[in-house]
C-alpha cells in the first residue's frame, strides 16, 4: 500500500490529520472522500492545461483539414479543365485565385 502523506487538520475539519494531495503534496486534497487525491490547485492548472490542449488540438486537425480540403478542391479544378495546357503562370494564378474550400457548418 501506498504511503500516505499527511498533515494537520485545517480549521473545522473533525479529524488530526489531512490527506496531503499527491501531485504537489504541500496542499491538503480538495475533497477527502473522493478518489481524486490531488488539491485544488493542482486540479484548476490540470483543468487549465487540458483545455488549453484540447483547442491546440482542435486548432491542429483544423488546419489540417483545411489543407486537405483546399488540394481536394484544386484536383477538381484541374479535373474540370481536362487536358488543357498550362503555363506555370497560368496555374500559379489558377491556385492565386481559388476561392478556398467552404467553412464546416
Ligand atoms: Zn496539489
Amino acid at each position: 500500500m501506498a504511503k500516505q502523506q499527511t498533515a494537520a487538520a485545517p480549521p473545522g475539519v473533525n479529524t488530526s490529520e489531512v490527506l496531503l494531495c499527491s501531485k504537489c503534496g504541500d496542499n491538503p486534497r480538495a475533497d477527502g472522500d473522493s478518489n481524486n487525491p490531488w488539491c485544488k490547485e493542482c486540479r484548476a492548472e490540470y483543468q487549465r492545461n487540458y483545455e488549453r490542449l484540447r483547442l491546440l488540438k482542435q486548432e491542429r486537425h483544423g488546419y489540417a483539414q483545411g489543407i486537405s480540403d483546399m488540394r481536394e478542391l484544386l484536383a477538381g479544378e484541374f479535373d474540370r479543365l481536362g487536358f488543357a495546357e498550362f503555363s506555370a503562370i497560368e496555374v500559379r494564378d489558377l491556385i492565386r485565385n481559388a476561392p478556398g474550400p467552404k467553412l464546416p457548418d
